[in-house]
């Protein structure tokens, strides 16, 4: 692979553009420069007649093959949570430790990869209060992360999300039986969760404290991250005004953990 570097003014960029594209380059990363100006890198198999580009300065460069497969792989490696979790992207092929479940999630479209810190605070809490037989509800799924860690524990599980593409890319990816949709939690019947899991921010869960304690059986737990502890009192006031008191308050970072 080799680069043609030109420049131009930040005027010329769109002409430029195009006849770059016409040329055939693969793809071309922008610069801007002092003076407005700017730099083009346009990417190409092999050289090509570089005359009608004479007054743009053209400099040829050879680039570096980059096996991009290999780049993803890399980038995502296997990832151990708690003392139960292995969390690894489609392609990987390491064994599952003995002892723990292997989640198999998509880093592509939907929020939840378990590399944040407040995917792994659920996760954690999750192996804890988690009980044989619980309706889990995953209350914000994204990737689906949470609701396919339940669901490895043996629970039938729900999982609602508003963002139509992140449970059309989570279908593709976790177990048939979980119920996936898109939607709130306002579609869920009354008292019918054991265990409700919701990794979403303060407003979030302040504004859907009654709809959370309608759906939960009596005696139904929750796990909630995703709140930064400036807000904790506001989300803790709104959980406890609709009979979910907190259990556990844990601050990990610059998130919180709350535990009903
Ligand atoms: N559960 C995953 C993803 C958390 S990100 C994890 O723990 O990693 C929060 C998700 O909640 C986003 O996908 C967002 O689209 C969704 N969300 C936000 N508000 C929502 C609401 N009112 N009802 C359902 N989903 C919501």
């Amino acid at each position: 692979m080799v680069s043609l570097n030109l420049q131009c003014s930040a005027e010329q960029k769109d002409t430029l553009l195009a006849a770059l594209w016409e040329a055939g380059t693969q793809g071309v990363t922008e610069i801007d420069l002092p003076g407005n100006r700017a730099e083009l890198r346009a990417f190409f198999e092999s050289a090509v007649d570089d005359a009608e580009f004479a007054e743009f300065m053209p400099r040829w460069a050879d680039e570096p093959e980059v096996d991009w497969a290999a780049e993803t792989r890399a980038a995502w490696p296997a990832l151990e949570v708690g003392t139960k979790w292995f969390v690894v992207p489609p392609w990987n092929e390491d064994a599952t430790p003995p002892g723990r479940l292997r989640l198999v999630i998509n880093p592509g479209v939907g929020f939840g990869t378990g590399r944040d810190l407040t995917t792994q605070l659920c996760l954690e809490a999750l192996e804890r209060e988690h009980r044989p037989g619980d309706r889990v509800l995953d209350f914000g799924t994204g990737s689906g992360i949470l609701a396919f860690a339940a669901h490895s524990l043996g629970s039938p599980v729900f999982a609602c999300d508003i963002d139509e593409e992140a449970v059309r890319a989570a279908k593709l990816d976790l177990p048939a039986e979980i119920g996936l949709f898109t939607g709130s939690i306002r579609s869920v019947k009354d008292q019918c969760i054991d265990l409700l899991l919701a990794n979403l921010n303060a407003e979030t869960i302040t504004n859907h404290a009654a709809e959370i304690r309608r759906v939960l059986k009596p005696g139904g737990r929750v796990i909630i991250s995703g709140v930064p502890p400036r807000h904790g009192e506001r989300v803790v006031k709104a959980l406890t005004a609709n009979r979910l008191p907190p259990r556990e308050t844990v601050e990990a970072g610059i998130w919180l953990r709350i535990v009903c």
